[in-house]
């Protein structure tokens, strides 16, 4: 599979190069030339199709001959050794649970997988590579769990002093090894904008490989088409038509649940359920794309207001507006309105959602009043601690720590602190 960039002015490259490089030399998205739909069979037999087998046919044509099939497998075995149930909350409403993974969050499965695809090729190709990201909480978890210890890759987070909180700092600056943690005297758009200007800068690029670990690089975008295979296996026997509501902030993941419809998966349509960042929902109104500052929310890792995927997804339906209709709508939701789903999704059963899930299941109901016999599935995509104050407070009740979490709590942070980007490239040319 070669892969070309969206915005036309770079070589088209292979699989291996896309994901070292992470974004093209033109600043573009990289895209996959073609989507090969898969056979029927594959979506009648699913139910008899391990984890591993489903994800394992579903990204080989993606990856192709870049990394052999057996070692594809292993990958795919250490990536995805945790569940995905989707846990039914009504009749005709049921919750994927992305949270199961070491960090709780789902970006964990895209962070793995990135970091072993990303390890093979360092080793194979002879070349180090360092993985620069900035983070305002969980991509930074996910990424440090998903390449510690992985040779021939460095990484290191930058993250905003004082504003993460103290469970994300634990995940980020306890685990040592190939791992630094950089804590920035400044915003999480300071961080970002120290990353921007390192990915400029020629000294470094001459001095090392430098590459970024967001859902821009097509080996963390991808792989998260599985979980939509994975609970289109669980919710099949219902025998109803299925669509599913994405909680978005960058668009990556409800981006990837478009290719998996395109490799032939049975799904009525997409929601897009966002918080008061609504760029997308405002133009699903209007067709007009006016990005604008984030807004700050209680589902922060949504806090996005120039979504980086969506360009992808416009592609996908080659900027066909009708088209693109018939298959996503998009809603925005108030952290009043988060709340109060909180409190609703608890009264029905007394399943504990996260922020970022609830802004789902509002998008879910929304859709249903006028889709009343849809089976909708809406993605967890956070466990409800991560957000502890927020939740516990609005149900009035105690949540009990997992043990991932507890086994962090109890380790000592360890970070440089930083306040210029001329200390970050010090740092990085050492
Ligand atoms: C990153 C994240 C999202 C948004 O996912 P996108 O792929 O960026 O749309 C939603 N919820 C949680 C908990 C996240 O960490």
């Amino acid at each position: 599979m070669k892969y070309y960039s969206l915005n036309g002015k770079a070589p088209i490259v292979s699989f291996d190069d896309a994901v070292v490089n992470g974004i093209a030399p033109d600043k573009g998205l990289y895209f996959p030339e073609k989507i090969n739909p898969l056979p029927h069979s594959f979506f009648e037999d699913i139910d008899q199709l391990s984890h591993e087998e489903i994800a394992f046919t579903a990204i080989r044509q993606f990856v192709e001959e870049k990394i052999p099939d057996d070692i594809l497998k292993n990958i795919l075995k250490e990536v995805l050794d945790f569940d995905f149930p989707v846990v039914d909350i009504t009749s005709n409403i049921g919750t994927l649970e992305l949270f199961h993974g070491p960090t709780m969050a789902f970006k964990d499965v895209g962070a793995r997988f990135m970091a072993q695809c990303l390890g093979y090729f360092s080793r194979s190709h002879k070349q180090e590579v360092t993985v620069l990201v900035a983070t305002s909480g969980d991509t930074g978890g996910a990424v440090a769990n998903g390449f510690l210890g992985v040779e021939g890759v460095k990484v290191v987070i930058l993250y905003p002093s004082g504003k993460v909180s103290d469970i994300q700092e634990r995940q980020l600056t306890t685990l040592g090894q190939n791992i630094t943690a950089l804590e920035v005297d400044g915003t999480f758009d300071d961080c970002q904008a120290m990353v921007k200007n390192a990915f400029l800068d020629k000294d470094l690029l001459d001095h090392m490989k430098l590459t970024s670990a967001n859902s821009i690089n097509v080996a963390r975008w991808l792989p998260q088409l599985f979980y939509f295979l994975f609970a289109f296996k669980q919710a099949k026997s219902k025998g109803k038509e299925i669509v599913f509501s994405v909680p978005s902030g960058n668009f990556g993941n409800i981006c990837a649940g478009f290719v998996a419809q395109r490799l032939g998966m049975p799904v009525k349509h997409f929601i897009a359920s966002t918080n008061v960042n609504d760029t997308v929902p405002q133009f699903m109104r209007t067709m007009e794309y006016s990005p604008k500052p984030s807004t700050a929310t209680i589902s922060n890792a949504m806090d996005v207001g120039d979504p980086s995927n969506f360009i992808r997804i416009r592609h996908l339906f080659q900027d066909n507006f009708e088209k693109l209709k018939e298959n996503l709508t998009s809603y925005s939701f108030t952290d009043e309105q988060t709340k109060e789903a909180l409190k609703e999704i608890y009264n029905i059963n007394e399943y504990v959602a996260d922020p970022h899930g609830a802004v789902g299941y509002l998008g879910l109901k929304k859709y249903q009043e006028e889709h009343p016999k849809v089976y909708g599935i809406f993605l967890e995509t956070a466990h409800p601690v991560k957000f502890l104050d927020v939740v516990e407070e609005t149900l009035s009740e105690k949540l009990e720590i997992p043990p991932q979490i507890l086994r962090v709590m109890g380790k000592n942070k360890k970070s440089i602190k930083i306040g210029t980007y001329q200390e970050l490239k010090n740092f990085l040319m050492k």
